[in-house]
């Protein structure tokens, strides 16, 4: 595995890769669990050669979030990239991605302020902004993205179609761990406690699912299910449980066709987010 720590370098790498399968790329911010192997696996899968970026972007936190704190696990991640034969891992650092006076921003409207958007404001422009950049450097003719952060795959999949990027969308499905976590790497914060406590926002959706599996298509009524679940763990702060239009995020008052349902709550100091697909069929 090629270790690019540059853009420069990374162009150069890119310029030597011109493949029959075209080159994957997976966007991500490091501390790597199955749940970034599982994409990287898809990738491998797919192309011919896979370049997998570890960048912990700036521009997608807020003011008083974890950026400093993040989990940062470099060599760790280094040895799963190269078990998973990862062809480039490409690791910018902030200066180089975001020169001086860097002014220029890709905002998705209307969609960008959906879900975590809302409480988390800037935060979508940070991703589309710094994707669009992983795209123009890279030039992948792929690139993987996890169900887990749903709004995101919405918000990538518009941008990409608005913008004519010539790259292909591939959503993969969420890993969960054995009790239906679904894996991320803010859980390394949960203490055992909160641990357990974080299980509530997998129950709450699996309960939304269940009752939809058993014929209710109101909205109001399907999340009040949820908020019922989530309200039982006083460790657990919701921020939001909705469902919507899983193209758009717009809301919807009846699940007619295929909907999203995705919570986000504070565990502890936490963050944690999740969704399931309710699908009539
Ligand atoms: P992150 O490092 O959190 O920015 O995530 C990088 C990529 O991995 C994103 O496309 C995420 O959606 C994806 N991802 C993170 N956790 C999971 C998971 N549990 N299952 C599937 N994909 C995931």
């Amino acid at each position: 595995m090629r270790i690019c720590e540059s853009v420069e370098h990374m162009r150069k790498a890119r310029v030597l890769m011109r493949p029959d399968r075209g080159v994957g790329l997976v966007p991500t911010m490091g501390a790597l669990h199955e749940g970034h192997l599982s994409l990287v696996r898809a990738a491998r899968a797919r192309c011919d050669s896979v370049v997998v970026s570890i960048f912990v972007n700036p521009l997608q936190f807020g003011p008083n979030e974890d950026l400093a704190k993040y989990p940062r696990t470099f060599e760790r991640d280094c040895e799963l990239l190269e078990r998973e034969k990862v062809d480039i891992l490409f690791t910018p650092s902030v200066e180089d991605m975001y020169p001086k006076n860097a002014v220029t921003y890709v905002t998705v409207e209307g969609m960008s302020d959906r879900l975590c958007g809302r409480s988390r404001p800037g935060h979508f422009r940070g991703v589309t902004t710094v994707v669009a950049k992983l795209f123009h450097i890279v030039e992948p003719e792929l690139a993987f993205f996890g169900q887990k952060d749903a709004a995101q795959c919405a918000i990538i999949h518009r941008m990409v179609r608005d913008l004519n990027v010539p790259v292909e969308i591939v959503p993969c499905p969420i890993i969960r761990e054995a009790d239906g976590l679904a894996m991320s790497s803010r859980n390394a914060y949960l203490s055992p406690q909160e641990r357990k406590s974080a299980l509530v926002l997998y129950r709450a959706l699996t309960a939304v699912k269940s009752r939809f599996d058993q014929g209710e298509r109101s909205v109001r009524r399907l999340v009040e299910t949820g908020k019922q679940v989530l309200s039982q763990e006083p460790r657990a702060r919701l921020d939001y449980l909705e469902i919507v239009d899983p193209d758009s995020l717009q809301s919807v008052e009846l699940v007619e066709k295929t909907a999203l349902a995705a919570v986000a709550a504070l565990v502890g100091n936490t963050r944690l987010i999740d969704n399931v697909l309710l699908s009539p069929e």
